[in-house]
């Protein structure tokens, strides 16, 4: 089983990816809890070239080529591995954060996208991916608490956020059978009440 945790700033992914994955575990799933951009060591090395230095470092090309370049590490050197184990993967990002933030947020061509997308992961897709949306102005607000050398992205203008967050919910749109949109607005339980409860009717887990 593969699923992802996907959403913008602020919206908790990486603290509910960590209860979430200690709850499956609890349920006798054996889980790797990953993240992208980075997961393998060599993606967790082009990580530090793209989350540190100026907003305007790379251009939205290279950055784009860069988390594809990534991600293929991450997938062929931990992801496939652990799948064909059996484990469950719960990635926190994975390729619909490039086609959001890339795509949506820097106005890099979506067909790009999508034509990188099938020659470095192929046809494979998560068997669920879970969005977790809210408010702009919220996510702001939660990740203004951050400050560090990876908060470069935090940074960026409101309206940039925006297009990033109709990203997500497009690809929600355009793929209801894998994405479930959770209202991330809410306290941390309630989240994850929603987060195992979309898990459970997926896959009877
Ligand atoms: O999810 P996390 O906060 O670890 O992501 C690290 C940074 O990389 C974030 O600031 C996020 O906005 C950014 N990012 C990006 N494009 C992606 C994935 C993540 O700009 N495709």
């Amino acid at each position: 089983r593969f699923i992802t945790l996907e959403g913008g700033e602020g919206a908790g992914k990486s603290t509910q990816g960590k209860r979430l994955a200690a709850w499956l575990e609890g349920r006798g799933r054996k889980v790797l809890l990953t993240r992208e951009p980075g997961g393998s060591p060599g993606a967790e090395e082009i990580r530090k070239l793209l989350v540190q230095g100026a907003t305007d470092r790379w251009d939205p090309i290279t950055e784009t080529l860069l988390h594809f370049a990534a991600r293929r590490d991450h997938l062929e050197r931990v992801i496939r591995p652990a799948l064909a184990q059996g484990q469950w993967v719960l990635s926190d990002r994975f390729a619909d954060s490039t086609l959001a933030y890339q795509g949506y947020g820097h106005g890099v061509d979506r067909g790009f996208i999508a034509a990188l997308e099938r020659a470095v992961v192929g046809t494979e897709r998560p068997d669920l991916t879970l969005i977790l949306d809210l408010p702009v102005a919220l996510g702001l607000k939660r990740a203004g608490g951050r400050r560090g050398p990876e908060t470069r992205y935090e940074e960026m203008a409101q309206a940039f956020h925006e297009r990033l967050r109709q990203g997500f919910l497009d690809i929600a749109r355009q793929d209801p059978q894998r994405c479930r949109v959770i209202d991330a607005a809410g306290a941390l339980e309630a989240v994850q009440a929603k987060l195992q409860a979309a898990i459970t009717e997926k896959f009877q887990a």
